[in-house]
């Protein structure tokens, strides 16, 4: 792909400046639907308070508007300068990913999530009449976003909330503040040209922990949606409202004697390395099994993994990129092969995209969510044994599992087994969000509380409506 990465920059640099100006505050008092300048409000209860004085107003539009607002959001983060900038600005800002990645991201996200039509509403006739069971707004919901998929989150979020009837005020993760901003800032002005009502889509100026502990605590907050790691998710679901939960997850690959080893190598380095893994779905550690173990490290060597096997160095290794608490450390999140080895004194070219290694099934690198392209090979004696040990590094997440095998037992008894929200047979891991798989897409897969990979539907009530005694035809 031909990037211009000093034009895109320019551009990047003129848009914040533009967003940070138009969202400093007013001095006059204009009226609701004019203050906070595209979506972004000085403060929380200001989001909170345009977003439902929004959607009393979206409550009373057509199902063909809303699916135009829908059809909107897309074009605005299709549009070429959108789509490099917020890509752009998002691995710049957070330090996370890759630019390119992010370009397949915000595209599948804007193309493949689902719009009004997710809404099917239920029938039931006889002789006492119709009744029908139709998927209605909650209201206001409060999103919560991570610096992993920042404007992937708000995007699909933003279509599957608005097709359903409601508006959205974002909690976005402070570290992903500008690249929010901006977004939010494209998306209203796309909304307001498509003649949507002002503030569907609002954020506060100045995210932080404070101003989510405002927004799950509002009472015109009717659904709070968390998409992060554990404490946030947590959160959400303690506060008594409607909570959906998409959590962290730690994802198994689990190799058979029966898979296509050459294709399991290519598809476990492409799943592992996309965006630096920090997609929660990706590669987290494999288990296979001992008979196979050597081919795949070589078919992996040859697509692109760099393999350490000195015992002294995979330690320095999991020191390096670990903090004191044993998590991750942000500045090695997202982070690519390339620069993690070099940290470490190792120079390797673009090619390498995965640091592979050899390590015990209780290794730190196995049983923690590291978000980087580390990838520890644990060998097993036999499927059932890899199986088992994929149970256990998956902490009970219940989110993503991939397995490589053709023998239909086993794929069936590891399904059953991790329970997981998306299991993924023979394909890379993002098959499961809709690349190279069936379905739609979602950066919001809710495991803990059920909705699995959310669109429209999830975000919306069941209302029965009854009419006694017509409209029965039969
Ligand atoms: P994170 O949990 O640090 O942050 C997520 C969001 O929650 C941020 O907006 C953050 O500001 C907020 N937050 C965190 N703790 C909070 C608290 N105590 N009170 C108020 N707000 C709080 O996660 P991250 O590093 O941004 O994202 C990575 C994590 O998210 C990984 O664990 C990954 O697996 C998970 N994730 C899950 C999904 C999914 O769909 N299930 C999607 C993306 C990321």
């Amino acid at each position: 792909m031909e990037i211009d990465v000093n034009v895109i920059e320019k551009m990047v640099r003129k848009a914040v400046a533009e967003v940070t100006a138009e969202s400093a505050p007013k001095a006059c008092c204009a009226a609701p639907e004019k203050q906070g300048n595209y979506g972004i409000f000085e403060t929380m209860n200001d989001a909170i308070e345009a977003s439902a004085a929004a959607q009393k107003k979206l409550l009373f539009s057509k199902m063909e508007e809303r699916q135009k607002y829908c059809d909107a959001i897309r074009a605005a983060v299709l549009d070429k300068q959108n789509m490099e900038m917020i890509s752009m600005l998002s691995v710049e800002e957070t330090g996370i990913g890759r630019y390119e990645h992010k370009l397949i991201k915000n595209r599948l996200a804007a193309v493949k999530t689902p719009g009004t039509e997710d809404l099917i509403t239920e029938a039931i006739t006889g002789d006492h009449g119709l009744t029908l069971i139709e998927y209605c707004p909650f209201g206001v919901i409060g999103a919560i976003t991570p610096t992993t998929n920042p404007t992937e989150t708000i995007i699909c979020n933003s279509i599957s909330m608005i097709a359903g009837g409601n508006t959205v005020v974002f909690s976005p993760h402070p570290r992903a503040t500008k690249v929010s901003h901006l977004l939010v800032n494209i998306l209203n002005k796309a909304l307001e040209a498509a003649g949507a009502p002002a503030n569907l889509i609002t954020t506060v100026r100045e995210p932080s922990i404070e101003n989510t502990n405002i927004m799950c605590e509002h009472p015109k907050v009717r659904m709070l949606v968390a998409t992060g790691g554990p404490a946030i998710v947590r959160k959400v679901m303690s506060t008594g409202k409607k909570a959906i939960g998409a959590g962290a997850g730690n994802p198994p690959v689990v190799v058979d004697e029966t898979a296509d080893i050459e294709k399991a190598a290519k598809d476990i380095v492409d799943g592992c390395s996309f965006d630096n893994n920090v997609p929660c779905i990706a590669e987290k550690e494999v288990f296979a099994v001992d008979s196979i173990t050597d081919y795949l490290i070589h078919c992996m060597k040859q697509n692109g993994a760099y393999e350490i096997t000195d015992r002294d160095l995979i330690e320095r290794l999991d020191a390096l990129v670990t903090n004191e608490k044993g998590k991750p450390k942000v500045e090695f999140v997202g982070k690519s092969a390339k620069y993690i080895l070099d940290k470490l004194g190792i120079t390797v070219g673009d090619d390498i995209r995965v640091i592979i290694m050899e390590t015990k099934k209780d290794h730190h690198l196995v049983t923690e969510e590291m978000m980087m392209p580390i990838l520890p090979i644990v060998r097993c004696r036999d499927v059932d044994e890899a199986i088992d040990e994929a149970y256990i590094a998956e902490h009970g997440n219940r989110h993503t599992a991939m397995m490589h095998s053709k023998n239909v037992d086993k794929l069936t008894r590891m399904a059953k087994l991790l329970e997981t929200t998306i299991f993924v047979k023979n394909n890379p891991s993002y098959a499961g969000i809709g690349v190279g798989g069936e379905g739609h897409t979602t950066f919001t897969i809710a495991g803990p509380t059920g909705e699995g990979l959310t669109s429209a539907r999830s975000f919306c009530r069941k209302r029965r409506c009854v009419l006694s005694d017509a409209l029965h035809i039969r």
